[in-house]
């Protein structure tokens, strides 16, 4: 699983599910790769994710991203994300069982309204 510098809390267990479902993803799709470390695509796509959540503007009261008003990815990166989430999200429940169920339940709670103002982890972070 890999961290992050730049975000705490709900935005940093985020990125952990992301990063471990890319693990799951990456490990069987893309062989070439020293072992236990992502192919190239696979870790672009994880900074790119990083970065995403870093600028979420709803920050610590981020929704799932399927119940998200506000579509920030760009479409390539939707697409893999879309991919990712379809072949290990099933797969989660194994290897990280607490990780998968709070995102299945963050995911029954109704979409949010217009985002905070000034309320991403960015905004917060270059502010201290
Ligand atoms: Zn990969």
């Amino acid at each position: 699983m890999t961290d992050s510098s730049l975000l705490s809390g709900k935005l940093l267990f985020e990125f952990q599910t992301i990063s471990a479902m890319v693990e799951i993803y990456c490990k069987a799709h893309h062989c070439n790769k020293p072992q236990n470390s992502l192919c190239e695509s696979c870790d672009e796509f994880l900074a790119y994710a990083e970065t995403r959540l870093d600028r979420c503007p709803y920050g610590q009261e981020k929704p799932t991203c399927n119940k998200c008003p506000v579509h920030c990815y760009k479409p390539k990166m939707k697409q893999k994300a879309r991919e990712i989430m379809i072949y290990a999200g099933p797969r989660m429940l194994l290897p990280h069982p607490i990780m998968a169920i709070k995102h299945l339940l963050a995911e029954r709670k109704p979409a949010p309204g217009k985002p905070p103002k000034e309320a991403s982890n960015r905004h917060l972070r270059k502010q201290s």
